[in-house]
């Protein structure tokens, strides 16, 4: 072990092996960056706290070869509800078939998810996880990270010294690195103090599977199927209840009991409280030090976002440390995590908080009256199912509404060359391509351009009709002509696209490889009003 500025135990040390350090290191150990994770804990976490993955989260996973194990802990999701006990319906939303190779939402079992991803990890042999390892301290200078951390819950045990070029802080919402930085959580922390109820399923009860937002000024509940045959209710105490009027399983029945559940239709196998964290860290990197999920982050669970925020955190810092490590982009690159991450994080805190106020009842009657679809219009896209986008960061042109430039590329299914039919992301890898519409990318690109992206490693492909033959050795066959009509919908004839799937230049933008400053930024990512339509959807 190392503790001078000049030698390194480890390229990236991790704090903290939740689903946002994990990530972290699943993605590092993928491009055969070193790093060591620190968990303070010496088994998984085994309360379900979030509920949800998107298929931008799954798309993530794909990239990393996993999103079918991890399907197989994972339920579909139809549709959410807002009901009033009554059983009037206040809102709806069935979920449209997913644009991004997957479907729009699933249910999952938390920890299944994480064991699943943990054991992923376990292959890299750049990946040193470290369980009953409690970071006591960290510091940094010009060259590195030093971490120190001990065994957990040996008083006055030995400290054990890291070195490191860089530190992902993913120590969760009482983050101690961002403690020990001394950076501000901003915001607020809401008075109500909801019990989250763990059940397994004994027997089916009508429409069990719809995600139903039970909407009361008194007693809002959610009410949720979880994946593999779990289910939870998420019910806010009154004033007058006390969490230790909840202290056993068998004291948070009387609450089941009063929705109409019995313990023939479940069995409760455990149960928590918490509150709503509505805050944001002042900065989310400070020198090499970067703060991801709930140690930057936390929002109100409505929009099923906070742990798919962290992930998407990994995915995103991660790829911009393997090029800066490999000495291919700038250091600058990092700055813009934050850039891209903090406005996407402050877009679905907005989501949730929103979303919130339909299942407290809380919404002005002009609200509640938007709600509702307009006869004759076709229903708008709720906020909630936007599709991804960039409001800043490494990118070139604008990206704003309307452009192509920020946003995640589609996935459909293409065949390559030689004929095999395979999502998108699967036939690209996992690293910059550019992909030209009937043409070889590189023949519109200058020389300059072309040397700027093969210094990233980047994968040309011309992608061709499926009534067209194939022509170079990287051309891709578009079989259902999807991803040639969105990017004509822009009107694009070449995009580069990053390892994260976001659209970094077009033609119209200019092709050169994005520096720090060079895109102009949306206010927040903003609704889909230009998106071209889906073909064939
Ligand atoms: C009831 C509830 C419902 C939720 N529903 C959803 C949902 O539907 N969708 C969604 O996306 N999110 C949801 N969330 C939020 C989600 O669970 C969190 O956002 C997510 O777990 C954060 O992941 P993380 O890795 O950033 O932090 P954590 O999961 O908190 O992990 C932090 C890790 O760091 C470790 N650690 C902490 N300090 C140290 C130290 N000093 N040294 C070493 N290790 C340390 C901890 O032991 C822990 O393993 C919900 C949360 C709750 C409470």
């Amino acid at each position: 072990m190392s503790s001078n500025a000049t030698t390194y135990d480890t390229d990236v040390v991790i704090i903290g092996y939740g689903p946002s350090g994990v990530a972290s290191a699943l993605n590092l150990g993928e491009d055969g960056v070193s790093c060591i994770a620190l968990e303070k804990d010496r088994d998984l976490y085994q309360r379900a706290r979030a509920v949800t993955v998107n298929d931008w989260t799954m798309r993530c996973f794909q990239s990393l070869g996993l999103d079918e194990d991890l399907i197989k802990d994972m339920d579909e999701t139809e549709a959410l509800r807002w009901v009033r006990y009554d059983g009037t319906e206040i809102f709806g939303l069935t979920f449209p078939p997913g644009r991004y190779g997957h479907p729009t939402s699933y249910a999952i079992y938390q920890p299944l998810m994480e064991a699943t991803l943990r054991e992923a990890a376990k292959k890299h042999e750049s990946v040193d996880v470290r369980y009953g390892a409690e970071v006591v301290d960290v510091t940094q200078d010009a060259d590195g990270v030093t971490v120190s951390y001990c065994e957990q819950g040996v008083e006055g045990g030995e400290i054990t010294k890291i070195r490191a070029k860089y530190a992902l802080a993913c120590d969760g919402g009482s983050s101690r690195t961002r403690t020990q930085l001394e950076i501000p959580l901003t915001g607020d922390t809401l008075g109500v103090r909801w019990v989250v109820i763990d059940a397994f399923v004994r027997r089916w009860w009508p429409n069990r599977h719809i995600l139903t937002f039970w909407s009361d000024k008194q007693r809002p509940v959610v009410d949720i199927a979880l994946a593999r045959g779990n289910h939870r209710w998420e019910i806010p105490l009154n004033d007058h209840e006390q969490e230790s009027d909840f202290a056993t399983n068998e004291d948070v029945w009387p609450l089941l009991e009063a929705l109409g559940v019995s313990h023939d239709d479940i069995e409760i196998h455990q149960h928590a409280f918490y509150r709503h964290h509505i805050r944001a860290a002042d900065r989310w990197r400070d020198g090499r030090i970067f703060l991801l999920g709930d140690a930057g982050h936390m929002m109100p669970p409505w929009a099923g976002a906070g742990m798919q925020s962290g992930i998407r955190d990994a995915f995103n810092i991660t790829w911009k440390l393997r090029e800066v490590l490999a000495g291919r982009l700038p250091d600058e690159v990092l700055d813009t995590y934050e850039a891209e991450r903090r406005p996407n994080v402050a877009f679905f805190t907005d989501v949730a908080i929103n979303l919130g106020k339909i299942i407290k009842q809380e919404l002005t009657e002009e609200e509640q009256a938007a709600l509702a679809p307009k006869p004759g219009e076709e229903p708008q896209l709720p906020p909630l199912l936007w599709p991804p986008m960039l409001a800043a960061g490494w990118a070139r042109g604008n990206l704003a509404p309307g452009h192509i430039e920020g946003k995640m590329v589609i996935q459909p299914k293409l065949a390559n060359t030689r004929g095999v039919l395979a999502p998108l992301d699967d036939l690209l890898g996992r690293g910059f391509v550019l992909l030209g519409d009937n043409v070889d990318p590189t023949e519109v690109l200058t020389a300059e351009e072309k040397a700027g992206w093969d210094k990233l490693n980047a994968r040309y492909s011309a992608v061709r009709a499926a009534d067209q033959a194939t022509v170079g050795e990287d051309d891709l066959v578009d079989l259902h002509g999807e991803l040639l009509a969105w990017m004509r919908g822009f009107g694009a004839r070449v995009i580069a696209v990053r390892p994260d799937r976001f659209v970094a230049a077009s033609d119209i933008s200019g092709l050169a490889v994005p520096v720090a400053g060079s895109a102009v930024a949306s206010p927040v990512p903003a609704a889909p009003t230009d998106d071209p339509a889906p073909v064939n959807a």
